[in-house]
């Protein structure tokens, strides 16, 4: 290892730390597992990158022992993608620039912090609707490997819905621009004698020859397991981009990223109805109708949370509640139809939807009441932190997505096993994809909490994949979700999976036992002894609560 980081820091001219300090921090992300690395490198630029992955690649072509590179954003992954031994590539330090803004596209290194993007792209009146709650602290690289999205996903999709074109650099060094080529540059490529060509003829191959398999994948509205074989094909184009959007660093490294953007609604078209439910029934069947009106934002808490909230900060939802008993369910459903008569046609109607089921409601239609009344939904992770004690709430289920129309069933089973387990929980997320975030209380640093951990996610995965859902929505696989999501994908597509990645990564360089090659002997390992939220990559405290505060 000495001479492979004397030979990275002649060929570098980013710095290499291997600082205790250094090694202890990058060793955790926002999630339950911890894996000390060997080295940190802080690439200055797409030369370094290759220069590392070719200088990597030759160390073991010499026969030396296997050094494996994973890259890291800011760390704020909830299920150990950024987490590795080996080399971890920290892509934030220099490569954050914003490289070029056209009138509906950015062009942007991996390290840049999504919500300083956005910035940018506001003030010219244009932003990306994918991103994720932690929009402040994540990085635009860790968005696109891990196929981030948030509460507008329910109208404008998922990170991949606004990648264009993906700058890579694969595992022999080579750099490349991956997008939606067409027959001839398909063709082109191809007929190279080079990994790149061998990529191209393989992947259309596994593609084409295996339609059927890889179209029989969880039917949710919102996925970002697995590795997304169902977005390669595009009429007779090939898209090798959207494998890679998802794919967290396990097959190459991202060194730009072009995405499209689109214009910012004006705020003052943008409306909220908050409702209020005395049971979840009716709460889902509200979901549900309200579901195909086609909001901008479709979210949920539950009564736990509320509570919750209450007793940790009273004054945080003063004046959010109606008088009397905590509500069961409260709904926060938005539309941003920019037509005025469109969009007061689709309150009319999620007025309609509401009276049904609601006990009460109420219309939001400035920026200021609308944002005060969001604290319902986003406060919610920002307590969940700062609950005292050694029971933490653990990101181990946070992500489970069902087909929509199964949200209550979702909701009710999922108590149970909180019951059966007899699991402190509350439940926050976005109803209109079914996506739910649920972070059992727990004390790592216990036996009985550790075993009870496994039993309890082994009957919580089999229950979201008995409703027809996926292990992550959003927050993909990493390591907890890569050994339950064989049980949803199924052997055929799991094979193919693992051609995919060796496909790309022959030599299993990049970030191994993740997504692909993990197995549970491997993640119990692995789970840390005490968690906390604190640990999470750099997070300044105020940086951190504006985000869910937002
Ligand atoms: C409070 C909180 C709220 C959150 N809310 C959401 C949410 O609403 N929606 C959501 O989707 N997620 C959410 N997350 C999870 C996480 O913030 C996002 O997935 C985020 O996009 C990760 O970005 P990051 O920069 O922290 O990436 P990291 O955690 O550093 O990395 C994530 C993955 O991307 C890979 N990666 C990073 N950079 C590169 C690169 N240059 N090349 C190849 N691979 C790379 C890493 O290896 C890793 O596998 C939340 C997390 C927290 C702590």
């Amino acid at each position: 290892m000495k001479r492979l980081l004397n030979q990275l820091s002649k060929v570098l001219e980013g710095n290499i730390s291997i600082n205790e300090e250094d090694l202890e921090y990058y060793s955790t992300d926002g999630g339950v597992f911890e894996l000390e690395p060997t080295a940190i490198v802080f690439p200055k630029d797409v030369n370094d990158v290759e220069n590392l992955v070719k200088t990597v690649d030759e160390f073991h072509e010499l026969g030396n022992d296997r050094i494996s590179l994973t890259a890291r954003g800011n760390g704020t992954d909830q299920g150990g993608g950024p987490i590795n031994t080996g080399i971890i590539v920290d892509f934030m330090k220099h490569m954050d620039h914003i490289l070029e803004i056209g009138d509906d596209y950015v062009v942007v290194q991996p390290g840049c912090l999504y919500g300083r993007m956005q910035k940018e792209l506001k003030k010219r009146g244009r932003y990306i609707p994918s991103y994720p709650a932690s929009i402040e602290i994540a990085t635009i690289g860790g968005a696109v490997a891990n196929n981030a999205a948030g509460e507008k996903t329910v109208k404008y999709g998922a990170t991949r819905d606004y990648v264009e074109a993906i700058q890579v650099v694969l595992s022999d060094g080579t750099v490349t621009w991956l997008h939606n080529a067409s027959p001839s540059q398909v063709e082109e490529k191809k007929s190279k004698d080079t990994l790149e060509g061998n990529i191209y003829r393989q992947i259309e191959k596994i593609v084409d020859e295996n339609q059927e398999t890889i179209n029989n994948h969880p039917n949710v509205t919102k996925e970002s397991s697995g590795y997304a074989l169902w977005k390669v094909r595009n009429g007779n184009n090939l898209n090798l981009a959207q494998v890679i959007v998802g794919s967290q660093g396990t097959l190459c490294f991202v060194t730009a990223i072009r995405l499209k953007t689109i214009p910012m609604p004006d705020p003052d078209k943008v409306e909220l109805i908050v409702s209020y439910y005395e049971s979840l029934d009716k709460a889902g069947s509200s979901a549900q109708e309200l579901h195909s009106l086609e909001p901008s934002a479709l979210e949920i808490v539950d009564k736990n949370l509320i509570e919750l909230v209450n007793s940790q900060k009273p004054e945080l939802l003063k004046g959010l509640l109606p008088d009397g008993p905590t509500p069961a369910v409260v709904l926060l459903c938005e539309f941003d139809n920019q037509d005025n008569e469109e969009r007061k046609n689709k309150l009319h109607q999620a007025s309609e939807i509401i009276n049904k089921y609601a006990y009460e409601s109420a219309l939001k239609n400035t920026p200021e009441e609308e944002a005060e009344a969001w604290k319902l939904r986003r406060s919610a992770a920002a307590v969940m932190w700062t609950i005292p004690g050694k029971k933490k709430a653990l990101p181990i289920i946070e992500d489970g997505t069902v087909p929509p129309h199964k949200l209550t069933e979702f909701i009710k089973r999922a108590y149970q096993i909180f019951e059966k387990y007899d699991l402190e929980i509350a439940i926050w997320g976005h109803a209109g994809d079914a996506d739910l975030h649920m972070q059992p209380f727990m004390d790592l640093s216990k036996t009985s909490d550790r075993k009870k951990l496994f039993a309890m996610t082994d009957e919580f995965y089999k229950m979201v994949h008995e409703l027809g859902g996926t292990a992550a929505g959003e927050h993909n696989d990493s390591l907890m979700r890569a050994v339950y999501r064989p049980i949803m994908f199924g052997p055929e597509l799991e094979k193919l999976f693992d051609q995919v990645k060796a496909v790309f990564d022959p030599e299993n360089m990049f970030n191994p036992h993740k997504k692909v090659g993990v197995d549970f002997n491997y993640i119990k390992k692995h789970l840390r002894h005490s968690y906390s939220i604190e640990s999470i990559a750099k997070l300044e405290r105020q940086k951190a609560q504006d985000t869910i505060d937002r």
